[in-house]
């Protein structure tokens, strides 16, 4: 007899247990359908002995405190900073766009005020921002959103960027600096064991217990639970009554080189150029020392495992069907990226999965 069944063991199901086995002396069986767990941040040496994110760059990156100091019991972090070129018109230049991106393409030498200038006679002024597309134009113009998102988004998502929801581009500013940091948020690093070391801390609880390789519904008839914490795809709870929720896959190419290292940092995004968005290096981020490397090239495809979400307004609409009738379920909760088909940072999983344990607690 348990007293929650949790489906999956990414960040949100793996946090919740945790709060719930550690904080209210909870029974949880967690059960996972993959052979590990970790969700899509899991990690693991590679034949070679090299540290992998088997499902493409995973850094961790926060503005809450409350986050990094509740993982932080868990882990120590590496310091990592993240950093990411584009390939464009054969160089490598900075993205988010910065000013050593723009100087370098346009083969000018603007200061910020400049660059701010140009940026505000090359903008197109909207009464309104809809779309992906609008979000880039509407801060560098045509000719900078052609350079990097047009075809970037439409190789990623298999549609324009006038297609999506302006939360995805938005996700990438635009700097009048040099800053050239990915994100500038509070806190940013990798577990420095790891993520699945960190997520074999946060499981290791006598109340819980992990059954892997395991669908729910192979299991759910068999055990007594009294509740239910769901972080899997929303559309397979219900057997797609509604349809099939649209997702965007990714099939993942790893290749091992006999040098140390391969490119100048972790992530060169190839906008225009091939048919893998971009190609990660693992070794810049997880500083391991080495002397082979070990790249992966992310190809992305419309079929395959969900790893996110359409920020589409279909699929917001398919969602709200199965979203109504969930919340009719008593003693069921969705929890994560998968459940609430949202285009969540891990970050983001882990303060859902703390926000929904404090509402759980004030119920017991
Ligand atoms: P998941 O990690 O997907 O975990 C859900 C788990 O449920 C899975 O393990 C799945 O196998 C299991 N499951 C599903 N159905 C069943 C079932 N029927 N029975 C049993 N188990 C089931 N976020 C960042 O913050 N920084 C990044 O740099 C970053 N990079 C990313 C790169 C890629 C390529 C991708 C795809 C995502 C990235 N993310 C990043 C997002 C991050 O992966 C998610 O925010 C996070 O993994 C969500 O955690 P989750 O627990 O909700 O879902
Ligand atoms: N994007 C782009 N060009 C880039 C980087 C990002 O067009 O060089 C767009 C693209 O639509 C992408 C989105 O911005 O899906 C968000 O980028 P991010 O790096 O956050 O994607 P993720 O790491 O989640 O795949």
């Amino acid at each position: 007899m348990y007293d929650f069944l949790v489906v999956g063991a990414g960040f949100s199901g793996a946090v919740i247990a945790e709060r719930l086995a550690s904080q209210l002396d909870r029974k949880v069986l967690v059960v996972e359908k993959r052979d590990h767990i970790g969700g899509n941040a899991y990690d693991y040496y590679n034949e070679d002995g090299i540290l992998v994110h088997k499902y493409g760059p995973h850094i961790f990156h926060t503005n809450y405190d409350d986050v990094w100091k509740y993982l932080s019991q868990f882990t120590e972090w590496n310091g990592y900073t993240h950093r990411v070129l584009a390939f464009v018109d054969g160089r490598k230049v900075p993205i988010p766009i910065n000013l050593t991106t723009v100087n370098t393409l346009l083969n000018k030498n603007f200061t910020e005020d400049e660059l701010k200038d140009y940026l505000e006679s090359v903008r197109i002024k909207l009464p309104e921002v809809k779309n992906s597309r609008d979000v880039v134009v509407s801060q560098v113009g045509e000719y900078l959103y052609e350079k990097f998102f047009r075809n970037y988004t439409y190789k990623q998502w298999g549609v324009y960027p006038e297609e999506l929801s302006p939360e995805v581009t938005r996700r990438i500013p635009v700097r009048f600096n040099t800053d050239d940091r990915y994100f500038t948020d509070k806190y940013q690093g990798l577990p420095a064991e790891g993520y699945t070391e960190l997520f074999k801390r946060l499981l290791k609880n006598d109340n819980i217990t992990v059954l892997l390789d395991t669908d729910y519904r192979e299991i759910i008839e068999e055990v007594r639970f009294d509740r239910l914490i769901y972080t899997g795809p929303i559309d397979y709870f219900f057997d797609y009554k509604y349809g099939r929720l649209p997702y965007r896959s990714l099939h993942f190419v790893s290749e091992t080189l006999d040098m140390e290292f391969f490119q100048e940092v972790a992530v060169v995004n190839y906008p225009n150029d091939h048919d893998f968005t971009r190609i990660t290096e693992f070794k810049h981020m997880t500083l391991q020392q080495h002397p082979k490397t070990t790249i992966i090239r992310e190809y992305p495809r419309p079929e395959g495992e969900p790893y996110y979400p359409m920020p589409t307004a279909e699929g917001r609409e398919i969602y709200q069907r199965y979203y109504k009738e969930a919340s009719a379920l008593k003693s069921v909760y969705l929890l994560g990226r998968l459940a609430e088909y949202r285009y969540y940072n891990m970050d983001q999983v882990v303060k859902r999965a703390l926000e929904m344990f404090s509402k759980l607690a004030r119920e017991y």
